[in-house]
């Protein structure tokens, strides 16, 4: 049998060209240009994509408003010497505005398209706490965490007004519109900080027990395991305790914990009450939070949809967003034979379904009330006309259809501040009223709860609705339901509030496990049909967003004193530790890497949208990491001196199927079928006393099949070891003839 490997492993045609997979050696520079040119201009294939891509970017910005953002250009100050090479600074970074649907005539970076907002997630979770921020030194400033931008990964800091004074009862709502707010990644090592993450029953000995906040600090030398640092409610003094129960017990404010009840030394009634203050501040900056992402939830869908419009020539414009209208349309479909002209609010719009969520008033005509449906109100016959098109504002109940994280609370159990206000109301629509169509659930209707965020649904507003059948056969396959706002999207594990996330087609090219769906934010979704995915690991990639967070790690603002003397924290430079607070080390269901590697400002190498290499057979992007290349390889492989990846650099599934061709040739060559099978014992009684690792082909096809490999080199191993095997042991047994 005589099989050139060497020439075997690559295709014939096969020239080196050295660096041109890399994305990108110099950063944010080269990576706007690679996503245009993508290295093989030559390629019909690589220009294709590119276009594609250049055609889909452009459309990926919605036609509403321009924001002018506020110009804050003197805030920032180079960090280098040479300023000059730098260009003009870039835009701010808001996270307040970061999801507003903007046009971007310059060009200078990708809007937000969707809302990601997880209120469990490590990020999320941080909202509404307490928080202190060291400036320099011992110079603390207290405030408190009242948003997570999504889309630049920062947290949004109401400062304390006064600084230096410990005043811990002011209210929540003043926060807000607070001009000393500071934007930043609480994982950036430049600020020393400390975070509460839970509010407990605190036990020192020869003490009562005592209301305290457990804070967290993004130092991780300051981190003692098993250990956690409490801050005493109305003391404000300080220990460190031995995290265990009998020492640090859960607070919850309408329960006084057992053990803590039963203890000898009197309980600080002060204190208590002002951990149960601090339990509420935390619940209303968190639900106001949730109303937040709401409101920017539903312009965004409004803005989708007008896009959407646009692209059908529909000329809506004038429309403006239909969520949250009254609309009066014609009905003739199937249930409604006679046909009926209907008046109903819509309340959701779906880019899943491409249409609208429409709940209906009694009809006029038959004096029938129907049921809330998902219609294409643009269809010619629905004949729709917009009955209050002037609307601006929208009511409380249209947003409960994007409102999630929202906690609620029994009517009787509100304090005062907010027992007449909209979170009131809120906490009434969403125990009575169906998520969807935000309707009073009638005795006999299915209870759809979501197991996630215990929405209750309609079946029919379900985005996608399900049948009857489908319900009854989950309810007897014990099938938990997860709405699609709760369904994490498999491009960045992160919720789509706006859109959910939906079932999407498996790439031929990605590498999935058959178990499990992919599920798409409407963000990775665009990204999907761009191609904008690793085929190795599922995650979406953007060159815009990622370059416009990027600029702001290289640009330090100015420390900007401030009339009471609070100094206003801006974006810094230092490099960003993920993982630096209890918790954020758990993966979410599915993800093999941290999916917070995957952001632009990330320290670690290998993940982010600079660090790529093209698929030679399919063309896709694959992050090195993904890929199992180190920094120094990578380099290697753009200079062209890697012997493997230089000549052929294939992604998963791409290499998979190389193996199994490349040894289904051998087969092929192995006509006897010397090496098909694993020698047995039967065959060659004394087999294994020679050959130690033996190998053969079918071993290598079942090796091919399931394993995960970064390159096909191993086949010429393989095959190099099989035949290594014969010759020993065919010259051992001659021998011993
Ligand atoms: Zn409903
Ligand atoms: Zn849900
Ligand atoms: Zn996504
Ligand atoms: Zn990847
Ligand atoms: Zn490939």
């Amino acid at each position: 049998m005589q099989i050139s490997v060497e020439l075997g492993l690559l295709p014939s045609d096969f020239v080196v060209i050295s660096g041109k997979r890399k994305r990108s050696a110099k950063g944010q520079a080269e990576s706007s240009k690679a996503s245009k040119g993508h290295h093989r201009p030559s390629t019909t294939a690589a220009a294709t994509q590119a276009s594609n891509q250049t055609k889909h970017t452009g459309s990926s910005s919605h036609g509403v408003e321009k924001r002018h953002p506020e110009d804050t250009s003197d805030h920032y100050a180079y960090l280098d010497d040479a300023p000059e090479e730098r260009g003009p600074p870039p835009e701010p970074m808001d996270p307040e505005h970061s999801l507003d649907v903007t046009v971007s005539t310059k060009k200078v970076a990708a809007p937000a398209t969707t809302v990601h907002w997880d209120p469990d997630s490590p990020d999320g979770r941080k909202v509404g706490w307490k928080i202190k921020i060291a400036l320099s030194g011992d110079n603390w400033v207290d405030g408190r965490i009242v948003r997570y931008d999504p889309y630049t990964h920062k947290h949004k800091i109401a400062l304390d007004r006064e600084e230096g004074k410990d005043d811990k009862n002011h209210g929540g709502n003043e926060h807000t519109e607070s001009d000393d707010a500071a934007w930043i990644w609480l994982r950036n090592e430049q600020h020393n900080l400390q975070v509460a993450t839970r509010i407990v029953w605190a036990h020192v000995k020869g003490y009562a027990w005592w209301p305290a906040l457990v804070m967290e600090s993004n130092m991780r030398e300051d981190r003692r395991d098993g250990y956690v640092h409490v801050e005493f409610f109305g003391s404000g003094e300080v220990s460190v305790l031995r995290d265990s129960p009998e020492s640090v017990r859960d607070f919850t404010p309408d329960a006084i914990d057992p053990v803590v009840a039963k203890h000898k030394k009197k309980r600080n009634v002060k204190a208590y009450s002002l951990a149960c203050n601090e339990c509420q501040l935390v619940r209303n900056v968190r639900n106001e939070a949730a109303v937040f992402y709401a409101e920017k939830a539903m312009l965004m869908a409004n803005a989708h949809a007008n896009a959407a419009m646009k692209s059908n020539n529909k000329g809506t414009g004038s429309l403006g967003g239909l969520v949250g209208k009254s609309i009066k349309i014609h009905r003739s479909d199937v249930n409604y034979p006679y046909g009926d002209t209907l008046t109903g609010t819509v309340r959701a719009f779906s880019s899943f379904q491409k249409k609208w969520l429409v709940s209906f008033e009694i009809s006029e005509q038959t004096k029938a009330k129907y049921e809330a449906a998902w219609i294409n109100v643009l269809a010619k016959d629905c004949s729709l006309r917009v009955l209050d098109k002037a609307k601006k504002s929208f009511d409380t109940e249209d947003l409960v259809p994007y409102l999630y994280g929202f906690n609620t609370i029994p009517a009787g159990k509100l304090d005062p501040q907010h027992a007449k206000s909209r979170d009131a109301d809120l906490c009434k629509l969403l125990t009575e009223r169906c998520h969807g169509c935000v309707e009073y659930r009638k005795p006999d209707d299915i209870q759809c709860v979501c197991k996630e965020c215990s929405s209750v649904f309609h079946l029919s507003c379900l985005d996608p609705p399900i049948s009857l059948d489908t319900w009854i056969r989950m309810q007897k396959d014990n099938t938990p339901f997860v709405c699609s706002r709760c369904t994490p999207c498999r491009g960045c594990y992160q919720k789509d509030v706006a859109f959910g996330c939906h079932v999407h087609p498996l790439p031929p090219t990605l590498s999935f496990p058959n178990s499990e769906t992919l599920n798409l934010c409407a963000m990775c979704k665009e990204a999907y049909d761009a191609e904008r995915f690793c085929p190795n690991c599922a995650h979406s990639w953007d060159d815009k967003k990622f370059d416009k967070v990027r600029q702001q790690l290289e640009f330090v603002t100015t420390k900007k004193k401030r009339k009471g003397g609070t100094t206003l924290i801006q974006d810094t430079a230092s490099p960003l530790v993920f993982g630096s607070f209890s918790g954020d080390e758990i993966l979410p269901l599915g993800a093999k890497v941290d999916p917070m590697l995957f952001y632009p400002e990330t320290s670690n190498w290998g993940y982010t949208e600079v660090e790529m290499l093209v698929c030679d057979a399919c063309k896709v992007w694959v992050h090195a990491g993904c890929a199992g290349i180190t920094e120094d390889e990578y380099d290697t492989i753009s200079d062209g001196d890697h012997p493997i990846h230089s000549r052929e650099f294939l992604c998963r599934v791409c290499c998979r199927k190389r193996c199994k061709d490349l040894i289904s040739a051998l087969q092929q060559e192995d006509r006897t079928g010397l090496f098909a099978v694993p020698v047995s014992e039967k065959v060659a009684p004394n087999y294994r006393d020679i050959i130690k690792n033996p190998m053969d082909l079918f071993t290598m096809l079942e090796r091919a099949e399931s394993e995960e490999y970064q390159n096909y080199a191993w086949v010429r191993d393989m095959f190099e070891l099989m035949v290594l095997n014969a010759l020993t042991f065919n010259r051992m047994v001659s021998f011993e003839k």
